[in-house]
């Protein structure tokens, strides 16, 4: 399994977020966020339900009607890109409701999205990754579990050669065995050299994945640290977060 290959080395910034201000309607949702993912990273974004987290990710995929500031993806600006051109740099948006098609099986789900670059992943390197999915190969999505709708929401995206994958709280109404799985497939991602932006609520779970966090709250990034910082700020995390 690869990933094609960004021009950014393992390290450098590939996504470096800049006064991002972001708009539903009349509705000032983002205030100025400011981060940034290094090529090879996982980082995940936490906060408070309506902090802005979704809207962030939503953002970077261009499917905020108006943005502000600045993204620029792999050195080049994308704020005011297409969600088309944006998915045709290699980004990818997992969203927290999946989006797997009822009425189609899990193969015709799989084949849905268009490619986006080289180095899609092959069914076969899917279902390495995901026997589960192999076995309901002709399921109907309405059929699947909400973990195995998981799955197949990540195994869509890694088969059109995104190479930036953002997942919406992939931990979301899953048991903990199937949780300990998306674990297992996010760090076997990092190690084939995919980069991972995550927005979670499960902090706990998301500590045994991330390299750093960023706290969103009322639209900006109000704190940082890296993994190794966490225990250090958990007092504050849970301010942060109201647990
Ligand atoms: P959650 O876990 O609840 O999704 P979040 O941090 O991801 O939290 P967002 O979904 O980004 O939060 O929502 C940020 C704010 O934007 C909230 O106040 C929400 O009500 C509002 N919002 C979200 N989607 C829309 C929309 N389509 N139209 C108008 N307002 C919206």
């Amino acid at each position: 399994m690869s990933a094609s290959k960004p021009a950014a080395a393992t390290g450098d910034k590939i996504l470096d977020v800049n006064n991002l201000g972001a708009w539903y309607g009349e509705s000032h949702i983002l205030h100025g966020i400011e981060f940034n993912v290094r090529q090879g990273e996982v980082v995940t974004l936490l906060g408070r339900n309506g902090a802005g987290k979704t809207t962030t990710l939503k953002s970077i995929m261009g499917i905020i009607g108006k943005r502000s500031g600045s993204i620029t993806f792999d050195g080049q600006e994308i704020v005011r890109a297409s969600s088309d051109k944006i998915a045709h740099k290699g980004i990818a948006f997992c969203p927290e409701e999946r989006g797997i098609f009822a009425s189609l099986d899990v193969r015709e789900n799989l084949m849905l999205p268009p490619n986006v670059r080289d180095g899609g992943l092959s069914l076969e390197q899917i279902f390495e990754l995901f026997p589960n999915l192999k076995e309901r190969l002709t399921s109907q999505g309405t059929k699947l579990s909400g973990g195995e709708q998981q799955m197949l929401a990540i195994a869509r995206i890694l088969r059109t050669g995104a190479r930036f994958l953002m997942l919406d709280e992939p931990t979301e109404g899953l048991a903990p065995v199937i949780i300990q799985q998306i674990g297992h497939t996010i760090k076997r991602l990092k190690s084939e050299g995919f980069t991972i932006l995550l927005v979670e609520q499960n902090f706990r779970w998301a500590s045994t994945v991330a390299d750093r966090f960023y706290v969103v709250e009322h639209g900006k990034i109000i704190d940082s640290f890296a993994n190794s910082e966490l225990q250090a700020n958990m007092g504050k995390l849970h301010t942060y977060l109201g647990v």
